[in-house]
């Protein structure tokens, strides 16, 4: 867990496959994968998936996590530290 520096909501890092560590919201959410939605989601697999966020179908694509900076009141102030 971590805090975001701009907001100060909690936070948790996920490692992509890219081998990337991403901040997410802490909470698990069911997502609906669309391939050209713009909505994103990290599977707990580590990878960054197009999706819907409001049921399209009774059976969701699986959980996964909400990228911070989707979420995030100043998100236009991140900024990559070191
Ligand atoms: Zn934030």
């Amino acid at each position: 867990m971590g805090k975001c520096k701009g907001c100060g909501r909690e936070i948790i890092w996920i490692m992509t496959r890219s081998g990337k560590a991403m901040p997410c919201d802490p909470e698990l959410v069911p997502y609906w994968e669309a391939p050209k939605a713009k909505q994103k989601i990290v599977t707990r697999q580590g990878d960054l998936v197009s999706c819907e966020l409001d049921p399209r179908s009774e059976k969701e694509t699986g959980t996964g996590y909400i990228p911070h900076w989707s979420t995030c009141p100043v998100a236009g102030q991140f900024k990559r530290r070191g």
